[in-house]
């Protein structure tokens, strides 16, 4: 016995791809992954599993809440990535009060 059955091709997620799960997923209250990988294939988007389509949905969330990593990855002061890099941005340093002797 080989490796038979139906193959399925992994495929780059399109925006568009994107884009229509997310309305497919938008008008649902409890989210069915096999239908909506059944409805992108209606759309004409390749056929995926329903678990394919449902981390496909979970990383495309957790890349909206990258909120909270930007914060710790890249710079506070002008936004670029944390690693190997050298602000740019002049920090405005107000001098403590001269302390009177
Ligand atoms: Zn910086």
């Amino acid at each position: 016995m080989g490796k038979r059955g139906v193959q399925i091709i992994r495929q780059r997620f399109t925006g568009s791809e994107d884009l229509a799960l997310l309305a497919i997923v938008k008008g649902e209250k409890r989210v069915n992954w096999a239908k909506v990988a059944k409805a992108l294939h209606e759309r004409g988007f390749p056929q995926r599993t329903p678990k394919s389509v449902r981390n496909r949905n979970l990383r495309w969330r957790q890349a909206q809440n990258g909120v909270n990593q930007q914060q710790k990855n890249f710079c506070r002061k002008c936004g670029r990535p944390q690693r190997g890099h050298v602000c740019e941005v002049i920090e405005v340093v107000t001098p403590p009060a001269e302390a009177e002797p």
